[in-house]
């Protein structure tokens, strides 16, 4: 047992110190995470808030090259040794001080294509870091097709997709959500509304990055 902890901790310092940099290849001298420090620093941020249906929402950076493609390995293709590089990123973030983390849902049916939440792996590692737990009292319907509907369809639709996950053991009234990527921010906008009438009075929502038209 030993020894595989000596192994598996040797492994994660030579993966850590002698792997290139997977953005510009080369083998860094200082990193950031899996990142150079050169890449690190010239990553699009953000780190600030971006408001969407009234809401203010804590971004880290903004979803362009290459955070547009980190996010989208980590999110369809299984790269899921960049979490650790998306989780550093929301750790920047002046997070508030809340009692738990809420990741945003995703479908049961996106659950079986993809095998994995996105946002429940970054808010565990959030969580861990902050010493708070994980909370999920939301679930997430599937999703129907959109086309055809009008912008104010479209937000009752999605209102409609994420219900109470019955029954509510735990109740917290400060609340983080934590999400992949925002563009036009209906789900966050959905998702505080449930958590509202669940008794959330503080709820910050913070993500990787948002879309700029
Ligand atoms: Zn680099």
């Amino acid at each position: 047992m030993l020894m595989s902890n000596l192994l598996a901790t040797t492994l994660q310092w030579l993966k850590k110190e002698c792997v290139p940099c997977p953005l510009c290849e080369l083998s860094p001298q200082q990193k950031q995470q899996i990142l150079c420090k050169d890449c690190w620093q010239e990553l699009p941020w953000f780190k600030d808030y971006v408001t969407r249906h009234e809401l203010n929402i804590l971004a880290a950076c903004e979803y362009r090259y290459p955070i547009d493609q980190i996010v989208q390995q980590f999110k369809y293709h299984d790269r899921l040794h960049y979490q650790s590089l998306l989780s550093s990123l929301l750790l920047t973030l002046p997070l508030p001080r809340v009692q738990a983390i809420v990741p945003m849902p995703i479908s049961e049916k996106r659950l079986i294509e993809r095998g994995y939440n996105q946002s429940l792996l970054l808010a565990q590692s959030i969580a861990k870091h902050l010493n708070v737990p994980v909370w999920q009292p939301v679930e997430r319907l599937a999703q129907h097709s959109q086309k055809g509907l009008s912008r104010l369809e479209r937000i009752s639709q999605i209102d409609e997709q994420f219900i109470v996950r019955q029954p509510v053991k735990e109740r917290y009234r400060r609340v983080m959500i934590v999400d992949d990527v925002v563009t036009t921010g209906s789900s966050i906008h959905a998702l505080t509304h449930v958590l509202q009438n669940l008794g959330c009075v503080h709820i910050y929502p913070v993500c990787i990055a948002a879309v700029f038209d």
